[in-house]
């Protein structure tokens, strides 16, 4: 079985519009525990099956970890065989998570060490900004700047478990990411990047809750109020910052870590606006040869 686990971004800033049509992002990213599980086997002849158990989900080649899988076959890593699929999916879809990103990646570490073939991260991740812009991070997690179109990562020490426990809310509908994008109007940064891989670097762990910005919050608040009451709720029920991860609508919440009685007021808060709860913790940087290891 190979993790595919969920990020949010602790920051999130959209720098400017590219001629490529994307947008130019800065961004730190954190891996979560909560995780899809995917297993993979091979086939003896040259096809792709894919078994999810998420009904709204395709299982043909709109899913992105069914594309990893046929880019891999494209890269002529998999010889004349196939490849099978199954995706135990627990991570909200279309949220902010980077479900589907993190599935894909999942594909490219799992069939790496299932083939024996050995490729560094570098490769894993090059394949993996072909098929989306969060993919790179989620080869290895952890926490890391993004930028370029989160692409390009530079990864920062791990926020310790011991630091918070974070509490994910995602109210029930989903976001188009390019819709979001496509809301987003030009305006000063305030360099919150910055400060929060300068907090991160120093291991100041207190400073994060504060240093929490999301560029595209406001955007996504205008038309689902949720946002906002979900970030208020999480704060009244004593949580230290609250931010909505990516292009939402999932809303998460930083609580001292092991403060559970804390914890449960935040859930129960938050609860009120949101069907779609877990508590989680953050996770970190994972070599993709540590799968290769457990090939066997
Ligand atoms: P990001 O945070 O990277 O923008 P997200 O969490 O907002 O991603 P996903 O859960 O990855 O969004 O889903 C985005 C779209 O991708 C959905 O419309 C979904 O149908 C499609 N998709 C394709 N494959 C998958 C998959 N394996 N898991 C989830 N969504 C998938």
């Amino acid at each position: 079985m190979i993790p595919a686990r969920a990020k949010v971004n602790l920051t999130l800033e959209v720098l400017g519009r590219r001629p490529d049509g994307y947008h130019e992002i800065s961004t730190v990213f954190q891996s979560l525990s909560l995780q899809d599980k995917i297993w993979l086997r091979l086939l003896p002849e040259r096809e792709i099956r894919l078994q999810c158990d998420h009904p709204a989900l395709p299982t043909d080649g709109r899913n992105l970890a069914y594309r990893a899988a046929e880019l891999m076959m494209a890269e002529g890593y998999v010889g004349d065989r196939g490849v099978e699929v199954v995706i135990e999916k627990r991570i909200p879809v279309a949220a902010g998570l980077a479900g589907g990103s993190s599935d894909a990646a999942a594909v490219l570490v799992g069939l790496n060490a299932l083939l024996g073939l050995g490729l560094p991260a570098a490769r894993l991740r090059e394949l993996g900004a072909l098929l989306g812009s969060d993919v790179p991070f989620c080869i290895t997690g952890g926490t890391a700047l993004g930028t370029g179109r989160g692409e390009r990562l530079r990864f920062l020490p791990d926020l310790s478990a011991e630091t918070f426990d974070v509490v994910l809310a995602t109210p029930p509908f989903e976001v188009s990411t390019r819709d979001v994008y496509s809301r987003w109007r030009p305006r000063c940064s305030a360099g919150a990047c910055g400060m929060m891989v300068s907090a991160i670097e120093r291991r100041r762990w207190a400073a994060l809750p504060s240093l929490l910005h999301n560029d595209l919050q406001e955007i996504v608040r205008e038309r689902h109020p949720v946002i906002g009451h979900l970030i208020e709720a999480a704060l009244e029920g004593g949580a230290q910052g609250a931010l909505m991860s990516g292009s939402g609508p999932t809303v998460f919440a930083l609580v001292p870590a092991g403060d559970r009685r804390r914890t449960k007021e935040v859930t129960r808060q938050m609860g009120r606006y949101a069907d779609l709860l877990w508590v989680c913790r953050p996770e970190g940087f994972v070599d993709p040869g540590t799968f290769m290891q457990g090939r066997d």
